[in-house]
């Protein structure tokens, strides 16, 4: 089953031993498709933006064309960085409350996120980054932080307190940006526009678990999407579409259990400072527009089930899938029809989201 279809979706950025097996598990489904009678298929695969991705385009000279998508997103995860010391973020977060002059891509993308926080109430933040390093996340030395400790890191919280001005960011002394929960939906959707710029009609990006969909597959049916089981290994179905980026969300790749044996993941509620833990166990966005679906994957797992229908019902300019702990999938409208559930999934319930 597994070989028919052309990318596999997982929550979390990825860790590095998770690497190999990932590598293997793509070798094994695209050597188990026909693409042998597909003569113009080019793919190239690297490691970038703390994850491996593999860009996929049919077309005779359709591989500089990868390369250069390639060239970009590194461009972008120069500027991008945490760590690196050259990049914006960092001379940002390094300002001491100075102004800062970065990148137009940097200035956008903040901009983008910006507004999704008001759009969905503070769920997405991207300066929750002190909070994340309490918890270990950013040198992955997990550890519990102190109530205490947790409250003081949250006073330099507040994606409010982010100025943007034009080309300008700003930040109070203390507080910290970090991209990681739309940086690789922004950079899938630039990579898919130099992929339509030079002609190309049919791709396939995946970065590190972010889809990118460029048209359809070569004979022009849908690409075939799995959707990992956050629960274990292997898929428990799969979306077929064209067009479209599929992201996902969760908190089973990246987390740790703590010493108190409790489960923590990566993806913080930015309102309490603590780990999301409201039953969701992983949330797929499907739209056409990546960065969005990398924005709402995040921020609607913190708001959890209830409020994401809720969101999705005012808003509607997108898809989900959310899977729950207790093995319901909950999904909307547009993506039911396109989603078919593994065979072998049958004790898992289904529920159409209604409008
Ligand atoms: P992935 O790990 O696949 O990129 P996400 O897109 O959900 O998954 O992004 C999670 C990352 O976003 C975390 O590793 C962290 O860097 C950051 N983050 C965690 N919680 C939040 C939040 N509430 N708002 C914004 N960024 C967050
Ligand atoms: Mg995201």
């Amino acid at each position: 089953m597994l070989k028919y279809d052309d990318s596999l979706l997982y929550g979390g950025t990825m860790m590095i031993k998770r690497i190999l097996s990932l590598c293997l598990c793509l070798i094994l489904l695209l050597s188990g498709c026909s693409y042998t009678q597909e003569p113009d298929k080019q793919s190239i695969s690297f490691f970038a933006m703390d994850t491996y991705m593999e860009f996929t385009a049919y077309g005779e000279d359709a591989e500089p064309t990868l390369m250069s998508a390639r060239e970009k997103i590194a461009d972008l995860e120069l500027l991008w960085s945490v760590t690196g010391e050259n990049s914006d973020v960092y001379a940002v977060n390094h300002a001491d409350g100075q102004a800062i002059e970065v990148a137009y891509e940097t200035a956008d993308i903040l901009k983008f996120a910006l507004d999704m926080s008001e759009r969905t109430n503070g769920a997405l933040d991207l300066t929750v980054y002190p909070i994340l390093s309490a918890w270990g996340f950013t040198k992955e030395e997990n550890r519990i932080p102190s109530k205490d400790e947790i409250k003081g890191l949250l006073s330099f919280v507040g994606y409010e307190n982010v100025m943007l001005n034009g080309n300008t960011v700003q930040l109070e002394e203390g507080m910290m940006l970090d991209l990681g929960a739309v940086g690789k939906g922004y950079a899938g959707d630039i990579a898919a526009g130099i992929l339509r710029e030079n002609g190309i009609t049919s791709a396939l990006l995946n970065l590190g678990g972010n889809v990118q969909t460029v048209g359809s597959r070569p004979d022009g049916s849908d690409w075939r999407i799995g959707l990992q089981d956050p629960n274990g290994e292997g898929k428990i179905g799969v979306i077929e579409v064209s067009d479209l980026a599929a992201v996902t969300s969760g908190a089973y790749e990246r987390f740790f259990i703590g010493d108190d044996g409790n489960r923590y993941g990566h993806i913080i509620d930015p309102s309490t400072g603590y780990p999301v833990e409201n039953g969701l166990l992983s949330i797929t966005v499907i739209a056409h527009d990546g960065k969005l679906c990398d924005a709402l994957s995040t921020s609607l797992f913190v708001m959890g089930l209830d409020k994401s229908v809720e969101y999705w019902r005012q808003n509607q300019d997108f898809d989900m899938i959310l899977i729950s702990d207790s093995n319901d999938i909950y999904l909307t409208g547009g993506i039911s029809e396109r989603f078919t559930l593994d065979s072998d999934r049958s004790n898992m319930k289904v529920y159409v989201i209604s409008e």
